[in-house]
């Protein structure tokens, strides 16, 4: 096989075979590579569990049997709402304080089997053409996992003026290895059924980063779990109420319906955030950095915090002598909305774990971030009380002097 770029292409691989040789004959302790974290590492644990579990919008199944054999021994009560979420509860009186992550991922659905077996993908959530081409996948279908990549056009018959061409969405498919319709129908396959990204979960070489998909928001439903065993134990006065919600991605819709049920006083969300460390950075909405601390938005597209929830957050946050970056992202919505205009209106405030990567098959979390955002969540919710929460929801005008 030869193409125009074919010359230039055999040098660079023998420059690479030559590199991977040099870089394989160094001891490990050259690379800077530390011991890897203790596969006994709960957290770690929980993060992989959750990173590789499959949930796509509407088919949060796999996720939601985590979160529930996690947050059941650690919840007075557990219930769900007509979409899926899951409210636990901890503690019966006291303001009302919901703390929400959702549950489901990026990822897309089945439209169509074609006649010589590929399937056409509607996608469920914001993708980027550019992340979907030469990707594994996997199908959720009724005879279990169906692995499927979706393919690229080979370079040896692509024209040259398309050679930097972007490919759009609705002219790729999924490949099964199925050669007809029936072959594919035969592994389980059928309109309708759920796809997300193929993507395990790797602490990446030593580091204190885990890559993986899904961080958004499977970071959110890692600290809500160890915010509740942090808060079982805790004295606090209040009703929290820690809810995993579905199909944020495709309209907050889980939190919307979570929200009519359980009514908050305060709403909390946990999510991703987006970091400006990479590719030149993006200063005028976030000033995000990997492993520099948690994030807060003053301000997205679905929502503006509350100001004084705000303030309440980087007091206690100092505090704890914990460091806080700040998100103001115009492309960008998340379930503090929902919770804001539940009940009256309810305070809110979106607080994010930075991640490299979002809404990709392959993301970067930081583990410090992450310890620091489970601590500044618990001492914010044990810092509330009703005296508080009545002060964050009054917004009577101070006396005249
Ligand atoms: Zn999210």
């Amino acid at each position: 096989m030869r193409n125009s770029a074919s010359c230039k292409l055999a040098r660079l691989h023998s420059l690479l075979s030559f590199l991977t040789v040099a870089v394989l004959a160094l001891p490990i302790a050259a690379l800077g590579a530390q011991a890897p974290p203790a596969a006994s590492d709960p957290t770690v644990l929980l993060l992989e569990k959750l990173s590789n579990a499959p949930g796509p919008p509407g088919a949060e199944e796999p996720v939601r049997a985590i979160m529930v054999a996690e947050m059941k021994p650690l919840a007075g009560s557990l219930r769900y709402d007509g979409l899926g979420s899951v409210i636990a509860q901890q503690g019966t009186a006291g303001p009302r304080i919901m703390i929400d992550a959702h549950m489901d991922e990026l990822g897309g659905m089945v439209r169509r089997i074609t006649p010589n077996g590929l399937l056409t993908m509607q996608m469920l959530g914001g993708w980027l053409d550019q992340a979907l081409v030469d990707q594994r996948w996997t199908i959720l279908g009724s005879k279990g996992p169906v692995h499927a990549v979706t393919g690229i056009r080979d370079i040896h018959v692509v024209p040259a003026d398309e050679r930097n061409r972007v490919y759009p969405r609705n002219g790729l498919t999924l490949d099964i290895g199925a050669f007809t319709a029936e072959q594919a129908a035969a592994m389980g396959i059928e309109p309708g059924d759920p796809v997300v990204p193929d993507s395990p979960f790797t602490v990446l070489n030593g580091s204190d980063n885990y890559l993986g998909k899904a961080w958004d928001d499977r970071v959110g439903c890692a600290v809500l779990i160890e915010a509740m065993q942090r808060t079982a134990h805790s004295a606090h006065p209040n009703q929290l109420f820690y809810v995993a919600t579905t199909q944020e991605e495709i309209g907050l819709r889980g939190a919307r319906t979570a929200s009519q049920i359980v009514k908050p006083e305060i709403g909390i969300a946990i999510e991703g955030g987006i970091t400006g460390d990479v590719y030149g950075g993006h200063p005028e909405e976030t000033q995000e950095k990997l492993g520099a601390g948690p994030g807060i938005f003053l301000y997205d597209s679905s929502t503006l915090p509350n100001r004084k929830l705000v303030a309440r957050v980087k007091q206690t946050a100092a505090a704890s002598a914990i460091p806080v970056q700040f998100d103001l992202v115009q492309g960008y919505g998340d379930d503090s909305a929902e919770m804001q205009a539940s009940n009256g209106g309810t305070p809110t405030v979106n607080l994010v774990v930075p991640v490299r990567y979002t809404h990709a098959h392959n993301g970067i979390m930081n583990r410090k971030d992450f310890d620091q955002m489970v601590t500044l969540v618990v001492d914010l919710v044990n810092g509330l009380d009703q005296k508080t929460v009545d002060a964050l929801r009054d917004f009577t005008p101070p006396a005249a002097p």
